[in-house]
């Protein structure tokens, strides 16, 4: 990186939760992580002895749906052989002193994301990556309606050893869980307050300055140019309904989020051309993420507004997004101690380098 021996070195503060913080230190003598080499992809299309593979079907949990309702598939959802959270919970909740527990109740699902093994998101059509986040709207939906206890419904990909993906075969999951999780909360509460100030939802204000290309701040005293910033540089895709960004305050060296343009709080709230709208987009992210990084080991997840009367309030101040966080080192003790994750590469020069490169001869 032609940065790396000048470099930055700036503790960058996340507009949406200001407790989140970033250290952005690109100089080489400042990387402290170990770099995590590019596990080889399984590119297999099917394998005789896989769970998930076709004609398996009675090798896994039974299916709770697929997509078509046909026996050839498309997209599969089962129980999760190894749930996180359980139906049949019937400890009481035990609570000494300070230690407090909630009970563990919950459901966990696991989404077959194609019938071809090692398929990577890049590859599948934009119609098949619509239907995998139909999938999850659908599920969201049944779940939240089929049991007031269920405070949120999260649904994440794991691709990747690095990024905790336990089985090879392409794959998401559904947890829906007794609470809201903490860093959703977190992001609900601080751009409510924000509203409160500003009567904006702050993601729509990132959003348009993001799409500003240039913006220029001036000193009110004497008129003068006190700082240009380019700020259309955190733009890596963009259609007409999404768009897809790079934080500012990157937690990890390819973060990408993709957002609604127009605001809407309910991820159950996209139509299907929106879904379709937003395949596009993410098809798109993640070849640029391929053309850049190569094999890139990551996690996404869904950001809606959690359902319950509590929330009506933040309607007009959440936005729902997905954030994609590839995995390309493995956190150290500075980081789970301090809280503060550290970033060896300027958001700005990722981002370009992410908009930049060619992805057609992968499409
Ligand atoms: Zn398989
Ligand atoms: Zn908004
Ligand atoms: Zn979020």
């Amino acid at each position: 990186m032609s940065d790396s021996d000048t470099g930055i070195r700036e503790i960058r503060i996340d507009p949406i939760v200001p407790s989140n913080s970033v250290l952005v230190a690109t100089a080489r003598s400042m990387r402290p992580m170990k770099e995590e080499a590019p596990a080889p992809r399984d590119t297999r299309k099917h394998v005789d002895t896989c769970p998930f593979c076709r004609g398996n079907e009675d090798k896994t949990p039974p299916t709770i749906a697929t997509y078509p309702q046909t026996d050839e598939w498309q997209v599969r959802i089962v129980e999760n052989l190894y749930p996180v959270l359980g139906e049949n919970n019937t400890q009481d909740n035990l609570s000494f002193g300070l230690q407090q527990t909630i009970e563990g109740y919950g459901r966990h699902e696991v989404i077959i994301d194609h019938p071809s093994h090692g398929i990577a998101l890049h590859e599948m059509s934009i119609e098949h990556l619509a239907m995998i986040f139909k999938s999850y709207q659908d599920r969201m939906s049944d779940l939240y309606e089929s049991d007031p206890r269920l405070k949120y419904v999260l649904a994440f990909k794991n691709f990747g050893p690095a990024a905790g993906g336990s089985i090879p075969h392409t794959h998401s999951q559904i947890i829906a869980m007794p609470v809201v999780p903490e860093n959703l909360f977190n992001e609900v509460e601080n751009s409510y307050k924000h509203y409160q100030k500003h009567h904006r939802c702050i993601f729509c204000s990132l959003i348009d300055e993001a799409l500003t290309y240039e913006a220029t701040i001036y000193d009110r005293e004497s008129g003068e140019v006190r700082r240009k910033i380019n700020v259309g540089q955190y733009v890596i895709e963009k259609n007409s309904n999404f768009v897809a960004i790079k934080p500012f305050a990157s937690r990890y060296e390819w973060e990408i989020h993709i957002l609604p343009l127009t605001h809407q709080a309910d991820y159950l709230q996209a139509t299907d051309e929106d879904l379709l709208s937003f395949a596009q987009v993410l098809k798109n992210s993640m070849a640029r993420l391929e053309q850049v990084v190569g094999g890139a080991q990551y996690n996404y997840f869904l950001h809606s507004i959690p359902h319950g009367e509590e929330h009506d309030d933040c309607k007009p101040s959440y936005h729902w997004h997905l954030e994609i966080c590839p995995r390309t080192s493995i956190p150290n003790g500075f980081e789970l101690g301090s809280g503060l994750f550290v970033n060896t590469i300027s958001p700005e020069i990722a981002a370009e380098k992410l908009r930049s490169v060619d992805i057609s001869d992968i499409l």
